[in-house]
């Protein structure tokens, strides 16, 4: 996933997974002195979460002398994600979306923007293997299964201005992150996130891990199967045309960003 000299951009929420992911990259690095790591953290404006675990990563980040830059959804759209589900559930939309799918979307957009401007070459992503097959079937599950082959371990490189993201956790369930971080006597944010429960992504856990406990090594296989079928996804998917958002310049395969049309809902 790595080169020699890569310019690294941590994505750090400040749980458990992502701070795990920075300091095992952070020791890896010593290794490399052509590279360099970089942490960004996207503030969502959560009151009571975000705010506390972007103090914990910033701790963190200073305990490992690494750079920490923060990008928030108030200076980049002018609303917090709380204003945001306030706006939502005034105007009674609020069964149409997820709060979580306002958030995935306008943070996945930061992060980019950020990785470019600290001038990354890859962005280290700490989804686990809980997350990487929670996501397949969350495709499945909303009628969306070519989307697989575009969500792989290492992103193509679709476009200059699109950094290349890289999950090294994708195989590391996330019990095993969570053991780490606590035999490394790290200190996370270990509250879910007051918007978490709403999101059938809570169910697709639940339901994984209930069969897990049943038929160990479910995640693995239901990982493995989809490395085998994507190719052939591949084969059947259109290549995608990148064009520039006519709102916000950004990436995007419509005229306008995913992002912006969300907040043009607002
Ligand atoms: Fe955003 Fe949902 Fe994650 Fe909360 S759980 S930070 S709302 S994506
Ligand atoms: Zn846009």
């Amino acid at each position: 996933m790595l080169e020699y000299d890569d310019r690294i951009a941590v994505a750090v929420s400040g749980g458990k997974d992502s701070l795990s992911l920075l300091q095992i990259l952070a020791n890896i690095e010593q290794n490399y002195p052509k590279t360099s790591i970089i942490a960004i953290s996207v503030d969502e404006g959560i009151k009571g979460y975000r705010d506390k675990a972007l103090k914990i990563a910033s701790e963190n980040c200073k305990k490992l002398r690494i750079e920490h830059q923060i990008i928030s959804f108030k200076k980049a759209y002018g609303l917090t994600q709380d204003e945001i589900i306030h706006n939502i559930q005034k105007k009674e939309r609020a069964n149409e979306l997820t709060p979580c799918a306002y958030c995935g979307v306008l943070r996945r957009k930061l992060i980019n923007i950020k990785a470019r401007e600290v001038e990354a070459d890859k962005v280290a992503m700490a989804h686990t293997l809980d997350d990487e097959v929670q996501t397949i079937l969350l495709n499945i599950l909303h009628g969306d299964p070519l989307r697989i082959a575009r969500e792989k371990p290492i992103t193509d490189l679709t476009h200059p201005e699109l950094i290349q993201r890289i999950k090294p956790f994708c195989k590391i369930p996330e019990k095993e992150t969570a053991l780490y971080a606590y035999t490394r006597r790290l200190i996370f944010q270990d509250r879910p996130c007051p918007y978490s429960s709403k999101a059938m992504r809570n169910d697709t856990r639940v339901f994984l891990n209930r069969m897990e406990q049943k038929h160990a090594g479910i995640k693995f296989s239901i990982f493995r199967s989809m490395q085998r079928i994507r190719p052939a996804l591949e084969m059947i998917t259109e290549e995608i045309e990148l064009k520039e958002c006519s709102e916000c310049g950004e990436q995007t395969t419509q005229s306008t960003c995913r992002a912006c049309q969300l907040l043009q809902q607002m």
